[in-house]
C-alpha cells in the first residue's frame, strides 16, 4: 500500500521544526522514527499534506543523568533499553520496553514518537504516567514543561498543540531506593498488551511502602493510575495488601471491549496483573 502525496522538509533545529509546523498549520505531522505514521499513512488512515522529518536534529537525541534521568525524543528504543545510565537509574524503562514490538521496530521507533503518539496500549506512555515523568514541549515562544498526568488527553491524543515539538522526557527520581514490576498480557510476543501494569514503591527499613505508583495499560483512552491501590499500599506492608489492591484496580477502571477482548477479560486481567507485581515487589523487597 502506498501513502497519498505529501511533501516533505527535513528540519535542522527545534526552532526550524517548530517553524515549520506553524505555516503548515493542521495539514502537517511530525516524522520520527516512522512505525506508526508510516503504517497510518500507508492504509490512508492519515494523509498529512507535509511531513517534517526531525531524525537530523541532533540535541532531541541522546540519554543524560543529571539529577533526574532525561531522554531525548529521536532516542530510538533500541538505544533506550542498550543504555546502562537507563538501566542504572530506572531499570523498569528497559524492562518494559523489551516488550516493545520487535527488533526492526525497536530500531526505528524512537522514544518521544511513542510518547507523542499516546497509544493507551503502549508500554511507554503507561511507564512515564508511573514515574512521574515530566515531557518537554517546544513551540514558537520556548520551551515549556507538561507533567506526564496532564499530558494524555485521549486515544492518540495529547495536550500538545499541532505546531508543538514534545523534545525530550524527564524522570525525576532514580529508583535505587525503589522496588518495582512490570507485566503484561498480550496475544503474542511483540504485540501490542492488552493490559499492562508498571508499579513502583519504596518501601522503609520496617517494611512498610511509603510511596506507590500503579499505572495500567489497555483499560482506557489514556494510560491510568489506580489511586486506590496506591493509598491503600502506603502504610502497609505489599504482601498483605496485594490482592485487595489487584480488586481495587478491577473495581476502579471502566475498560472497553473490542476485537481483542470483552471489558469483563480486561478487568480481570487487571485485578490479576496488579496482584502479580505487587507480589513481586515483595518478594524483590524482602530480598534486598
Ligand atoms: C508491527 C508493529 C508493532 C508495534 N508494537 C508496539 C508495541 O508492542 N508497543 C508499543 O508501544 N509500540 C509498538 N509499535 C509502535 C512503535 O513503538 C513506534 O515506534 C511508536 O509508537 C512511535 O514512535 P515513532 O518514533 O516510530 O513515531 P512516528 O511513527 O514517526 O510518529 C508517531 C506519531 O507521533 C508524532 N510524533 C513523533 N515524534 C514526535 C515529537 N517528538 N513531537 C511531536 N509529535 C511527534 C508523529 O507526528 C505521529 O503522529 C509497533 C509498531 C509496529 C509497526
Amino acid at each position: 500500500m502506498k501513502p497519498a502525496p505529501f511533501k516533505y522538509a527535513k528540519a535542522g533545529s527545534v526552532e526550524e521544526a517548530t517553524a515549520l509546523l506553524d505555516e503548515h498549520g493542521d495539514d502537517v505531522k511530525v516524522l520520527a522514527g516512522g512505525q506508526s505514521l508510516i503504517p497510518l499513512m500507508n492504509m490512508r488512515l492519515a494523509r498529512p499534506e507535509v511531513l517534517i522529518d526531525i531524525n537530523g536534529i541532533e540535541s532531541l537525541s541522546g540519554i543524560e543523568v543529571n539529577g533526574g534521568l532525561t531522554i531525548g525524543a529521536t532516542t530510538r528504543h533500541a538505544a533506550v533499553i542498550r543504555s546502562g545510565e537507563v538501566q542504572r537509574f530506572a531499570p523498569i524503562i528497559g524492562e518494559a520496553m523489551r516488550h516493545v514490538g520487535h527488533v526492526g521496530i525497536r530500531s526505528r521507533g524512537t522514544f518521544g514518537g511513542s510518547v507523542a503518539h499516546a497509544d493507551p496500549a503502549s508500554e511507554i506512555p503507561t511507564i512515564v504516567l508511573a514515574l512521574d515523568a515530566e515531557l518537554t514541549v517546544a513551540g514558537l515562544a520556548g520551551e515549556r514543561t507538561v507533567a506526564a498526568e496532564d499530558y494524555f488527553v485521549s486515544t492518540f491524543t495529547t495536550e500538545m498543540e499541532d505546531n508543538e515539538l514534545l523534545t525530550a522526557v524527564r524522570f525525576p527520581y532514580p529508583l535505587d531506593h525503589a522496588v518495582w514490576s512490570f507485566h503484561e498480557v498480550a496475544r503474542r510476543h511483540g504485540d501490542f498488551a492488552l493490559v499492562g501494569v508498571a508499579a513502583v514503591a519504596e518501601v522503609d527499613d520496617a517494611g512498610v511502602c511509603t510511596r506507590a505508583r500503579v499505572a495500567l495499560s489497555g483499560v482506557a483512552d489514556v494510560p491510568v493510575r489506580v489511586k486506590a491501590a496506591e493509598e491503600l499500599l502506603v502504610g502497609s506492608a505489599i504482601s498483605d495488601v496485594a490482592e485487595e489492591a489487584g480488586r481495587l484496580a478491577e473495581r476502579e477502571i471502566d475498560p472497553g471491549a473490542d476485537f481483542h477482548a470483552s471489558a469483563e477479560y480486561r478487568k480481570e486481567v487487571a485485578r490479576a496483573l496488579v496482584t502479580r507485581a505487587l507480589n513481586d515487589m515483595a518478594t524483590k523487597g524482602e530480598s534486598r
